[in-house]
């Protein structure tokens, strides 16, 4: 199956997902995308065992059995496949993204199966983000989830407002893009509505490989007016999470924060966020 590198709307990707053996040969694709491979020996023949709901594939050296899921989201799922495809093309619209209650509806799972898909997909976005560091030239601000931005160095933090920090990269090479990272800090490094060093330090050494970084203290007109491009994306992150989630507790904030950078990068880098999030989903993670 020929995997197309963006679907307009679900009806579209339906079509090309029409069936569990649709999902079971691109899954194929995915895992191996030149072919079986036995993934101890590397033998390239397998016997196909079709008698489960996925095939297994017996090496035809070593008789190593494997399955397509193994290692993926989607292993010890019950959930089929057309399913699995389903909810990660959601989580891949960049205009909305998708919740537990609506999932539940469109897929018809149970709650608990649509918010246990979209965490296991959410946790694969999360651990790619680990993966990449920004590097060129950033800026970081501190930022708030939870309250109107027009108030963001007015008043001290209260107990529903999420600090975090808001870093934007600018690459140094040409046909390179910028790139967007939100992390979660510690209340404990916060006095009043400054933030201590260590947690810029702390972004800095888990976050960035540049050698130019540079965080906007917002303590002054000029420095909050620096900072305005930068607090409107945490605005536009927020109005995101509360529109589409009806707020998010501290628990998984972190996730929803990377989700939200996952698609605007692939975005600025004219990447098919499908394309590329169910090529996460589908590998070896
Ligand atoms: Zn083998």
């Amino acid at each position: 199956m020929k995997a197309l590198h963006t679907y307009a709307s679900l009806e579209h990707f339906l079509q090309h997902f029409h069936s569990e053996d649709a999902c079971i040969q691109y899954l194929f694709h995915q895992k191996w995308p030149d072919g079986y491979s036995c993934p101890r020996c590397q033998h390239t023949d397998c016997y196909t065992i079709a008698s489960r709901r996925i095939p297994l594939y017996e090496c035809q050296s070593c008789s190593h059995q494997t399955s397509l899921t193994v290692s993926t989201v989607m292993e010890r799922s019950r959930t089929t496949l057309r399913k699995w495809f389903t909810a990660i093309w959601f989580v891949s619209r960049s205009d909305k993204g998708v919740n537990a209650v609506e999932l539940s509806s469109l897929l018809h799972v149970t709650y608990k199966t649509a918010w246990s898909m979209l965490h296991k997909i959410r946790r694969v976005i999360s651990q790619h983000d680990t993966q990449h560091t920004l590097n060129g030239h950033i800026d970081a601000a501190f930022t708030l989830y939870g309250q109107s931005h027009r108030h963001v160095a007015s008043t001290a933090i209260s107990s529903k407002q999420h600090p975090f920090i808001t870093a934007v990269s600018h690459p140094l090479e040409r046909n390179s893009n910028t790139m967007v990272k939100m992390k979660l800090v510690c209340r404990e490094l916060i006095t009043g509505r400054r933030l201590s060093p260590i947690a810029y330090e702390q972004f800095d050494t888990q976050h960035s490989s540049a050698n130019k970084i540079r965080f906007i203290p917002l303590t002054s007109y000029h420095q909050r007016t620096q900072a305005v491009p930068i607090q409107n994306l945490a605005k536009h992150m927020s109005t995101w999470l509360n529109n589409t989630f009806h707020g998010v507790g501290a628990l998984h904030l972190q996730m929803y924060l990377d989700e939200y950078c996952y698609r605007l990068n692939l975005e600025a880098h004219h990447i098919s966020t499908w394309r590329h999030l169910s090529m996460l989903c589908c590998q070896i993670c």
